[in-house]
């Protein structure tokens, strides 16, 4: 009962998104969503299955908007990115993020990394370097407990500055992940000179890899991949044993998903994090 309360609220989907929401009264309201602390930031554990260790999270934005309840990621991201309302927007998760994190070590919480989803405007934000240091100095965090998560659409955008802006995000000691690795279109040649920690394989791939041919052979190539790099691999969207299983057998060992558990707000991470450490 208490599963079906938390759950109840519905977003909206991608027709409703055209039909029914008005872009323009979005990109409005989206830009009072800040000062009005209608943002909130949810935490999804990353779990290694054989342990049960809890191995870090990834920080996933929720919009309570006062009128419409709660609206996705996947609608109002893409709103925030064309009106360019993404820089502050984005600006501000990575100031939480580090602030969340830097304060749950302080508390004695277990020590994990958390890590943040980056828009390309903010990757190729003159303020990144300048911003990411400021965040991590003001909250006291460490580096190595800050990951940024993004998508190889973004690293390919622009070669020459992706290697330059990612080493100086190494130097600073920043851990990089390669989100929805697979969908899009990053040169092979290219992903052995990004200076990348961790590939983390799309829900695309996951959701059939027991049924789909094709997919499971993506997910094992990916997996294949990461362990001939020496990069460390994640595998999202795992909500059931039989894909657990796979990812196990082909040696992926960290997993995030609906069958280990849901984004959550902080107060029931925190419950979460509790948990793992009597574990
Ligand atoms: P993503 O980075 O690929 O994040 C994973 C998405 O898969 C999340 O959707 C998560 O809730 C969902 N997910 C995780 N495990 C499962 C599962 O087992 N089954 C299913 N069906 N779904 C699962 P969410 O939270 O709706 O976020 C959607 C997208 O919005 C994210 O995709 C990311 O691209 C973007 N996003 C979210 N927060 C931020 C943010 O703070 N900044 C930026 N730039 N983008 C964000
Ligand atoms: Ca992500
Ligand atoms: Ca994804
Ligand atoms: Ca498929």
């Amino acid at each position: 009962v208490k599963d079906k309360g938390r759950n109840s609220y519905h977003f909206f989907d991608s027709t409703m998104n055209e039909t029914v929401l008005n872009k323009f009264a979005l990109e409005n309201d989206l830009r009072k969503a800040i000062e009005q602390d209608q943002l909130e930031l949810y935490f999804q554990p990353k779990v290694n299955p054989l342990t049960h260790e809890l191995v870090g999270a990834e920080v996933l934005l929720r919009w309570k908007h006062p009128e419409r309840g709660m609206i996705s990621p996947a609608i109002f991201i893409p709103v925030a990115e064309e009106s360019g309302y993404i820089v502050e927007l984005g600006q501000w998760v990575l100031k939480q993020a580090c602030i969340i994190n830097s304060g749950w070590q302080s508390q004695g919480m277990p020590i994990v990394p958390l890590a943040i989803n980056m828009s390309s405007a903010n990757f190729r934000h003159p303020d990144l370097l300048a911003g990411v240091q400021r965040s991590l100095d003001e909250s006291k965090l460490l580096p190595s407990f800050l990951v940024l998560e993004l998508t190889e659409g973004i690293l390919m955008q622009d070669i020459s500055s992706t290697i330059d802006t990612l080493q100086a995000l190494k130097t600073m000691g920043v851990s990089l992940s390669v989100d929805d690795f697979g969908t899009g279109y990053s040169s092979l040649h290219y992903l052995k000179r990004f200076p990348i920690d961790e590939l983390k394989i799309d829900r695309s791939f996951v959701q059939d890899i027991v049924t789909d041919p094709n997919d499971a052979a993506i997910t094992a190539a990916i997996i294949g991949l990461a362990q001939n790099l020496k990069l460390s691999v994640v595998a999202e969207g795992v909500e059931t044993t039989e894909q657990a299983d796979f990812l196990l057998q082909r040696g992926c060992i960290t997993m995030q998903g609906f069958l280990f558990a849901r984004p959550m707000p902080k107060g029931e991470f925190e419950r979460f994090m509790m948990q793992s450490l009597q574990m």
